[in-house]
């Protein structure tokens, strides 16, 4: 590594989440080009050739968004305002946002995810996932792939996200793991299906997971969040880095999350839109799964970009500990994607590695105008955050 190195100190308490470091107080990290080079004690800091003191702040790793759904045009103001009426909650609204994302021009759904990329930023998250899912044709697929990839760091292809109004279901079941597969494997990294009451059933999720599995994209799963169903089991089968949602567990779900490497991804922003109870976050982490926490945004059922309002309801109404809560939203969200140290995909060294604060993870960094990590849960709806680092580079 060569360049410049920049150290942050008068950091007041910093979260490494690295089992060998921990919380540090009184800590300096130094910074050069898109990595972090040292981590540890003020007193023993090396010298860099700048410096820049953060007066006694929190300091943790930027967020990790897993779970985002960008490539969108419309607006469900209505369905929203509808449901706080007393409508309930349905998989078939994505269709509203499947005809406007169909109608509007490229350089509207760039204009538009850049915006929502930037809004995140700007208040911590530093890697983000987003996915396809809102053209349901290939040509429409491909170009929602294509635009992600060029502001996302994670691309998920959601063809199966809804079987498009006036398809033939088993024929569009054909296409989404034949022919648009094919097509949009190229520009995405992973693939995602909906296995829900209303989406898709179990044997055409297995289906579609395998299918992209055999096309070399790792598999995520929509699952659980409307009802009972079978979304964990298909996800825990057959090795999916997560499944999102997971509102309605049983304990076979519950137990199969824990002996396995899936991750259970927990939407609170989404459960609190759509008046759903919130997810057993509780339940999932005493039994020993592994539990992220992200944003889920959409305009549909979660518009929110902020992870921190999702750590701070997963605290007051999930009963996660401020502690967990803030591993999840950052070091759970790179297990998600398999970009935390303990994954092969970031190195044996934990090379590039996101969610974590130690030597050769990326620098992405996020200081909070506060003086400790609890003020996320403890001030809920108060902007904290006061500046972020992505990829070594300072954007607030
Ligand atoms: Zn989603």
């Amino acid at each position: 590594m060569t360049g410049r190195t920049t150290a942050i100190t008068g950091i007041g308490e910093l979260t490494t989440n690295d089992p060998g470091l921990g919380l540090v107080r009184d800590a300096v990290v130094v910074l050069q080009g898109d990595r972090i080079v040292w981590v540890g004690h003020a007193p023993v800091a090396p010298a860099a050739d700048s410096v820049v003191d953060v007066g006694g702040r929190a300091v943790l790793p930027g967020w990790v968004d897993s779970h985002t759904h960008l490539v969108v045009a419309g607006d469900r103001t209505a369905e929203f305002e509808a449901r706080m009426a007393g409508e309930p909650y349905r998989a078939g609204g994505i269709a509203t946002t499947v005809e406007a994302t169909r109608a509007a021009t490229d350089d509207d759904l760039e204009t538009t995810l850049v915006r929502h990329v930037g809004e995140a930023v700007r208040q911590g998250t530093t890697y983000l996932e987003t996915k396809t899912g809102y053209g349901l044709t290939v040509a429409d697929e491909v170009r929602a792939a294509r635009i992600a990839a060029r502001h996302a760091d994670e691309v998920t292809y959601l063809g199966a996200h809804l079987v498009p109004p006036g398809a033939d279901e088993e024929s569009y079941v054909d296409l989404v793991c034949g022919d648009m597969l094919e097509a949009v494997a190229p520009h995405a990294g992973w693939a995602d299906v909906f296995c829900e009451r209303g989406a898709f059933d179990e044997t055409q999720a297995e289906r579609i997971v395998r299918a992209a599995r055999a096309r070399g994209l790792g598999v995520r799963v929509h699952g659980n969040q409307l009802g009972h169903g079978p979304g964990v089991q298909v996800a825990v089968r057959n090795g999916a880095a997560s499944v999102d949602h997971c509102t309605y567990l049983s304990d076979e779900d519950v137990e199969a999350l824990a002996g396995s490497d899936t991750v259970a991804t927990l939407l609170p922003a989404c459960d609190l839109s759509t008046r759903q109870p919130p997810a057993p976050a509780r339940r999932l982490l005493d039994a020993g799964a592994t539990v992220a926490l992200a944003s889920n945004a959409n305009p549909g059922s979660s518009y929110t970009t902020s992870m921190a309002f999702c750590v701070a309801t997963a605290v007051l109404q999930m009963g996660m500990t401020v502690r967990e809560a803030v591993w999840a939203a950052t070091a759970g969200g790179a297990r998600a994607l398999r970009r935390h140290p303990a994954d092969a995909r970031a190195g044996q060294t934990g090379d590039g590695a996101v969610g974590v604060v130690r030597a050769g993870a990326r620098a992405d960094l996020h200081v909070l105008d506060a003086p400790s990590a609890t003020h996320l849960a403890y001030r809920p709806g108060v902007p904290l955050t006061w500046a972020v680092w992505r990829a070594g580079t300072r954007v607030v």
